[in-house]
């Protein structure tokens, strides 16, 4: 036996816990763990994956960790997990934490199919109809795609724990090679809201060139939709005055704008044009997008993205990136900014290797992660890029999408319109 792990699939949650080191002190205590879920038949362990959290198994558990708790301190994170499970609804447990997104779907939905019947004739069938359902819309995109998703309601660590055994994920030192990790590096910009995702493996100066290079320009382009939707930054919701003689803030009614060109449009439209006097570099808008993905893209996948780090950290103009689909959020707002990817599994090089889904302030972009040395065309020609979108059909289903072009490395100014139309709900 190499491996004493085990993983238990809750509702909303999973959670992966292994012996270590494996001798046969931790064998024993693996199996007395064990028996609290299954039986001891000879020497063949009987478990069941589909367990229900009894009073009585509860009891039996907290027992086991009390006495064991502090040799084995994860053991008191598996009491706040098993904790938080309602008293006699179902979990699973199982050997490992599958590494295949649809195994891991699968297992989710055969647990639903589990708690919404007490007729255990059906759970079977109930299964199956979930399932059709499910793949109904995503079974061609999770046979190329393992989805990524990065919790972002709790904290959430990213990499190597240990600071001496770290390698940033950026310049490949180490603090051997001089690196520091002092700072605490969050995967997504504070600016944008993120306190939940913390990056172990970046570096400080990884750190500060992103921070001072390219993320300001993803930040600050949500700067509007952060008053309008009230995005805590670092110093709270911002106060805007980079648009000339404007200011953007919210006070104890609301969001405020003051700006020199407001036109009314109709009774019930108005406009009102920004002209801001900071400047902006396009691509670095993609860059920063890019920065979120990398940071919490799993670690075996960044030899593949060495090229895309080089351009992420090179001033050099002359990039040639595909468009980035951008919409507003029609779901709620979430306080936290999001991410997801989609990691391509085959070697079918007719979709992007690495497709980010990055959620903040309202709105939501779509984005291949470009230069990857698993992709063998760039997205930027036309077709190359309509075959991409029509394979998420759950972003390219709808027609509220704009494809923003940021292959430019200069300078621009920025200038924002915005239209509010009164609704007819509230006359106030
Ligand atoms: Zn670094």
């Amino acid at each position: 036996m190499d491996n004493l792990s085990v993983y238990f699939l809750l509702s909303d949650d999973g959670f992966e816990m292994s012996f270590s080191p494996v001798n046969d002190n931790t064998l024993d205590v693996y199996i007395e763990f064990m028996s609290i879920f299954g039986e001891l038949e000879e020497s063949n362990l009987n478990i069941s994956p589909a367990q229900v959290a009894t009073v009585s198994l509860k009891n039996n558990l907290w027992a086991f960790i009390d006495k064991y708790k502090d040799k084995v301190p994860v053991l008191n994170k598996l009491k706040s997990k098993i904790d938080s499970v309602e008293n006699d609804s179902y979990f699973l447990i199982l050997p490992n934490k599958p590494e295949d997104t649809q195994k891991i779907l699968d297992l989710e939905l055969y647990l639903q199919a589990l708690s919404s019947t007490d007729d255990s004739s059906k759970v079977q069938n109930l299964f199956f109809q979930k399932r059709d359902e499910f793949n109904s819309h995503f079974e061609d995109l999770l046979k190329e795609y393992n989805l990524v998703n990065i919790r972002n309601d709790r904290r959430t660590y990213i990499g190597e724990r240990t600071k001496s055994k770290r390698v940033c994920r950026f310049c490949k030192k180490s603090e051997n090679d001089g690196a520091t990790f002092k700072k605490v590096a969050h995967a997504i910009s504070e600016g944008l809201g993120n306190k939940n995702i913390i990056l172990y493996e970046e570096c400080d100066a990884c750190n500060e060139y992103f921070g001072a290079n390219i993320e300001p320009t993803l930040v600050e382009n949500l700067d509007i939709a952060r008053v309008f939707f009230g995005v805590k930054g670092k110093g709270g919701v911002p106060s805007i005055n980079k648009y000339k003689d404007s200011k953007l803030f919210q006070n104890d009614k609301g969001s405020v704008i003051q700006a020199p060109k407001i036109d009314v449009v109709s009774e019930k439209e108005i406009t009102v044009t920004l002209v801001s006097h900071k400047k902006y570099v396009p691509i670095n808008i993609y860059k920063a997008l890019c920065k979120i993905a990398l940071s919490v893209v799993d670690q075996k996948e960044i030899a593949y993205l060495e090229d895309t780090i080089s351009w992420m950290k090179s001033c050099t103009p002359g990039a040639n990136v595909p468009k980035v689909a951008v919409s507003l959020d029609r779901g709620s707002i979430a306080t936290f900014p999001s991410i997801t990817l989609y990691v391509r599994k085959t070697e079918n090089y007719n979709h992007p290797h690495i497709v980010g889904e990055f959620k903040a302030a309202g709105f939501i972009y779509i984005f291949i992660v470009p230069y990857s040395r698993k992709d063998k065309c760039s997205f930027v020609k036309e077709e190359e890029f309509d075959s991409f979108w029509r394979f998420f059909p759950q972003y390219s289903a709808s027609s509220d999408w704009r494809f923003d072009d940021y292959n430019n490395s200069n300078e621009i100014e920025l200038t924002e319109k915005l239209r509010f139309v009164q609704n007819d709900k509230d006359q106030a």
